[in-house]
């Protein structure tokens, strides 16, 4: 390669480049230590040595003013990078959009409801295992041994003594057990029972279970933190009843029925029957009563010194009755927007 091709081919990779990158990648193949100026000072040396010092300043001369050109084209481009961003408009400090948190699920929005209401009278928030021995889910809530729930058809065991719990009571019978009377608590979260799955069930449900231990506690006082509880649930006009039933831990044991807030207890909703209570007038939300005196036996408690009163409510049932939510598998089903739509 010769002088003038030399500049020539360097002229044109100028001319292609179009950053400071790739002018600098001409600068290393054509003016660097092994690019091609090299080559052609080396031509030099086949030169008379009259020749060589003339040959050798036309050479630096021309490299020179190659660096001058690259100096020259390498403003350019950076001027020209410059120009573009100048020209971008983006506010980089401009607020985005609003970042989507989501809801407290409906079901939890009535656990902490009905947490808020029992802590503010004193009582603790106890939580406990969901795998459960068949001794404290059953036998020391005084339920026989031949009874339905125990066959398994009903329950999921994981081993003949250990089963999934059913409810969230072998939790009263491990805080009695623990702590001597008086004892105030309640218990939220997750039971489990071999249903299939439809409109009214799921095989993993939420309750909330309350227990209150003590001398003198009578009928009186489940009734006045029950009614209390609704009241807080469904407003302070709710109107509450107490209809007996029967429950193997709870002796006397009652039903508690909430007045259904949607027809307020007639019925019917503009003439049709009301789907929110199916027409009843009142919407039943858990069991309750006076705690069994095999019960406090089982713990250790002396039935003739201390009395209780304990009750048990599904959560899933509350939040469908406050959302008017007909199908309880939507509490599980995920879509988007669920929770959100109902908070
Ligand atoms: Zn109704």
């Amino acid at each position: 390669m010769n002088l003038a091709e030399l500049t020539a081919r360097f002229r044109d990779a100028v001319a292609r480049s179009s950053d400071a990158r790739a002018l600098d990648e001409v600068r290393i193949a054509f003016l660097g230590r092994s690019g091609a100026v090299t080559e052609v000072r080396k031509g030099i040396g086949k030169l008379p040595p009259s020749e060589r010092p003339g040959a050798g300043k036309v050479i630096n001369e021309a490299v020179q003013a190659l660096e001058a050109e690259l100096a020259a084209a390498l403003a350019r481009v950076e001027n020209a990078a410059l120009t573009r961003s100048l020209e971008d408009t983006s506010d980089v400090t401009f607020p985005g959009p609003p970042a989507k948190i989501g809801a407290i699920h409906p079901v939890r929005h009535v656990a902490i409801d009905v947490a808020r209401y029992f802590t503010r009278h004193g009582f603790a928030v106890v939580l406990g295992p969901e795998i459960e021995t068949d001794a404290n889910n059953f036998d020391a809530l005084n339920i026989p041994p031949d009874h339905p729930a125990r066959e398994g058809l009903d329950s999921f065991y994981l081993r003949p003594d250990l089963v999934l719990r059913t409810h969230t009571s072998p939790m009263q019978v491990r805080a009695m057990r623990k702590h001597g009377p008086p004892i105030a608590i309640i218990v939220p979260g997750k039971a489990y029972r071999r249903d299939a799955n439809d409109a009214r069930h799921l095989f993993m449900f939420h309750q909330v279970e309350g227990l209150m231990v003590g001398h003198g506690i009578h009928f009186g006082h489940l009734k006045g933190m029950l009614v209390g509880m609704c009241r807080e649930l469904f407003g302070p006009s709710a109107d509450v009843r107490f209809r007996p039933s029967f429950f193997p831990f709870t002796e006397p044991s009652a039903e508690i029925d909430v007045k259904c807030p949607a027809c307020a207890g007639t019925g019917e909703v503009a003439a049709v029957q009301c789907r929110t209570c199916g027409g009843s007038g009142w919407i039943e939300l858990g069991g309750s009563g006076m705690v069994h005196p095999n019960v406090l036996r089982s713990v250790g408690y002396d039935p003739d010194a201390v009395t209780g009163w304990a009750f048990g409510c599904g959560l899933e049932r509350i939040a469908m009755k406050r959302h008017d939510i007909n199908d309880i598998r939507a509490f599980i089903e995920n879509t988007p927007g669920f929770a959100e739509g109902l908070a």
